[in-house]
């Protein structure tokens, strides 16, 4: 399928980006398990099934400060009850032994026994040791959580899969999980081409610039649990072979960037060749990010070799690399969709991801373009929040079309 449309030269393989992203998810890697504390499983996959070990909540809970009465006495015409004694939380269930009378009682305690309704201070007055009642409006069972409602014990709170949310700690805290199972993720070298790059701490000469692609992948893969070890190779493919033969013994998944156009020193996919990772394709009709290549060697390492233009590298990232990597863990996230805030047009016969800033208007999520100055203008990442697939065989795209969108950053 994705040995498809040559190009002129006839030294690449071309797909589409609907054929790249499929190849990409056809090659999906197995996670290992890693046992690690609950409080460190945020943005972490869960990888165990987790159940709930007592009802939730575990005993009828008084969900407000007030008195607990027996209904039946409301019911017959009382207004007036005698505070016989009160109920804290973290003390056991008392008893009410006058059903006439009441029992206070704070959120989170137990519902006394012989009450079945919990009325709230502000709705009563306490005189001498009697509550009256200052309103009328009183239903049976009102203001208590009952014992099971959110969830019975032994059903299941979490499914392996899940990405792991400040919510889902709360649901670990409260079953006792001190550890949990995570899925971790094959180590990874992300590794930088080219003899203009310097080190971030060096100061570089007039025709040099520090590299910035490889900690952007490194950082995008923090997001995700996903550790990276950064390398760098120059432009000469003798030191690159060997570079990367040693890399293929260590990591499982290998993301490179630049070297891999059509420049005289972009050795990167020869280098790959030789030492016997076998390309999947080369070139993907998209823009940015169009020389992108893909292999796999018969040791099952991945390599992911981006294109240097650090717009190119970052979206093809979050284009193929991500969704791998989420759907390799067994998350199944559903393509967001926006809505095309703007009309726009892009006349090319390539996929274009259309950098954009969304904005949620009338609960719609509308997406307004910033295409910033192409695929070397990597500062105008920070004025936008993702970006929008454009179809290749479309040019003209109206305000109000719905398109896939791939986020950067989470909505704020
Ligand atoms: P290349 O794909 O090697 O032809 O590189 C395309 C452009 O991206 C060149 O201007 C490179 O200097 C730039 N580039 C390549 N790698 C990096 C990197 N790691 N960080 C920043 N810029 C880069
Ligand atoms: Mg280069």
């Amino acid at each position: 399928m994705y040995l498809g449309i040559k190009t002129k030269l006839n030294i690449n393989i071309m797909v589409s980006v609907a054929e790249a992203s499929s190849v990409v998810l056809t090659h999906l890697f197995t996670p290992s398990v890693e046992t690690i504390t609950f409080q460190h499983a945020v943005n972490r996959v869960l990888a165990e099934r987790i159940v709930a070990d007592r009802d939730f909540p575990p005993f009828d809970r008084a969900s407000m400060d007030g008195i607990a009465i027996s209904f039946a006495s409301w019911k017959k015409g009382r207004r007036e009850f005698v505070v016989q004694d009160t109920q804290p939380a973290g003390v056991p269930g008392k008893s009410l032994e006058d059903a006439q009378q009441c029992m206070e009682v704070m959120t989170g305690a137990v519902l006394p026994k012989n009450t079945d309704t919990v009325i709230r201070y502000e709705d009563i007055e306490i005189n001498d040791g009697t509550a009256r009642l200052l309103t009328d409006d009183v239903v049976l069972g009102q203001n208590i959580h009952n014992q099971g409602h959110d969830a019975p014990a032994g059903s299941i709170l979490l499914e392996p899969g899940v990405l792991l949310s400040p919510a889902e700690i709360a649901l670990l805290a409260s079953v006792g999980k001190v550890t949990v199972q995570v899925f971790g993720f094959p180590a990874a070298a992300i590794v930088s081409t080219g003899d203009e790059l310097v080190n971030v701490d060096a100061t570089p000469q007039p025709h040099q610039i520090r590299k910035s692609n490889t900690y952007a992948i490194q950082a995008a893969m923090r997001t995700l649990g996903w550790a990276g070890t950064v390398f760098h190779v120059p432009d000469d493919k003798e030191n690159m072979v060997a570079a990367m033969k040693s890399m293929v013994e260590t990591f499982k998944v290998i993301i490179l960037s630049g070297g891999v156009s059509k420049g005289k020193f972009d050795y990167v996919p020869a280098a790959l060749e030789e030492i016997g990772i076998a390309k999947l394709f080369h070139t993907v009709n998209q823009r940015p990010g169009k020389p992108f290549w893909f292999g796999v060697s018969k040791e099952g390492v991945t390599v992911f070799a981006l294109p240097g233009n650090p717009v190119s590298t970052y979206m093809c990232f979050y284009r193929y690399i991500r969704p791998w990597l989420l759907q390799s863990a067994g998350i199944k996230a559903e393509q967001t969709m926006a809505v095309l805030a703007e009309d726009f047009s892009f006349v090319p016969k390539l996929t274009y991801f259309l950098q954009v800033a969304v904005k949620i208007e009338n609960g719609k999520l509308m997406a307004y373009p910033d295409p910033g100055g192409g695929s070397g203008d990597f500062a105008n990442l920070k004025n936008v929040t993702g970006f929008l697939e454009l179809p290749a065989e479309q040019t003209r795209f109206v305000a109000g079309e719905l398109f896939p969108y791939f986020p950067f950053r989470p909505m704020v």
